[in-house]
Formats: C-alpha cells, sequence, structure tokens
C-alpha cells in the first residue's frame, strides 16, 4: 500500500471504530488531514472549524489563509507539506474538544505521523502540543525546536489565536522562519 492509501485507512478505520461518533453526528464530514503524504513537515493543529467542515479539508479558513502565507514566506504551499488535526470532526460550535475526544483521537494521529514519518512535526497551538509534550507551556516552548524520543517538534501559537492579537502575531511570524534552519539541519 502507498502512503496516500495507508493514509486513507487511517480514516476509514476512525469511522469504523465510531471514534467520536458524538461529533461526527453533528458535522457535516470528516476532515482527516491533507497534504503531501511523504513530506519532510506534517502541522498538527485542533479541530475542524466550520469551514473545515463544509470542505472536508484543514485549515482552509482565516487560519488556514494565515498559514498560507506563513508558508508562502519560507518558500513553501500546501503541497509540500502534510497538515492534519488531532480530533478529525468539527466540535459543535467550535467549543474546544473534549479530553476524551482528545484521547480517542491520538491513535490515529499516531498511525498517520507513523505512515508520513515527518523530520519536523510542527504543533499549531497549545492543544497538539501537549498531546507530545503535556509537560510545556506554549508561552514558553514556542519557537524553540525539541528532540523527543527520536522526533523533533516545534511548537508554535496558533494562527487562530494570532491572527488578532498583534505582538502573537509578530511572535508566530518570527517563529515560523525557523522551519528552513530547522529542516536544513535535520536533512543534512
Ligand atoms: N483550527 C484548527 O486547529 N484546525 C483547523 O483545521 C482549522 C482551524
Amino acid at each position: 500500500m502507498d502512503k496516500s492509501a495507508e493514509l486513507a485507512k487511517v480514516a476509514s478505520d476512525l469511522e469504523a471504530a465510531g471514534v467520536t461518533a458524538n461529533l461526527k453526528a453533528t458535522a457535516t464530514q470528516i476532515v482527516p488531514g491533507a497534504g503531501n503524504p511523504n513530506a519532510d513537515i506534517m502541522f498538527i493543529g485542533e479541530a475542524p472549524g466550520a469551514k473545515e467542515d463544509l470542505l472536508g479539508l484543514p485549515f482552509v479558513g482565516a487560519a488556514g489563509k494565515f498559514l498560507d502565507a506563513m508558508l508562502a514566506e519560507i518558500g513553501l504551499n500546501r503541497d509540500d507539506v502534510f497538515i492534519g488535526n488531532i480530533v478529525k470532526y468539527r466540535p459543535p460550535g467550535n467549543r474546544d474538544p473534549l479530553p476524551e475526544e482528545i484521547a480517542a483521537s491520538i491513535p490515529y494521529l499516531k498511525r498517520q505521523i507513523a505512515i508520513i514519518e515527518p523530520k519536523l512535526i510542527v504543533f499549531l497551538g497549545r492543544h497538539s502540543m501537549s498531546v507530545f509534550l503535556p509537560e510545556l507551556k506554549i508561552s514558553q516552548a514556542h519557537g524553540k525546536p525539541v528532540r523527543k524520543d527520536g522526533q523533533v517538534y516545534l511548537p508554535l501559537y496558533h494562527p487562530a489565536a494570532a491572527l488578532y492579537n498583534p505582538g502573537m502575531r509578530e511572535q508566530l511570524l518570527d517563529d515560523f522562519k525557523l522551519i528552513p534552519a530547522i529542516i536544513k539541519k535535520l536533512t543534512n
């Protein structure tokens, strides 16, 4: 099986297992993640919002446009990276995912990571960071690469949080620009 087929199997297994069936009941469709299955960089957000739910694609609303602009700043686009979320269905009213919804979704996120084998995992916000690096605080950890169990992670502020907060936005832009140097180091 190639990586795209393996990723499709993760999504269908999640559906078949009834993971976050409560969210599925109110969502339009699953948002399993999208991009290059052979990417060196994988971005992980929290959960799909309204526009993501409608289109079945991650980060296609306002935060996603900001993410696209930051990718362009470092000479990348969506086809160069993989973008996913912890939780694969939109929580109603864009509420935060519940701890049990996150817990149920984590094994499938980990399977996606194992298939893609990214050199760098970039956390978009504290929720995805907390799954892997629960001891860290985003206010301290943003922009600092961490190596843990052989995987390199970069925590960043969430683009939706940074969008309307000028200080955080500047910081996120600065942190984002560290990505090419980190990747260069990891591929040499
Ligand atoms: N915010 C997220 O965390 N994920 C999305 O896909 C969109 C907005």
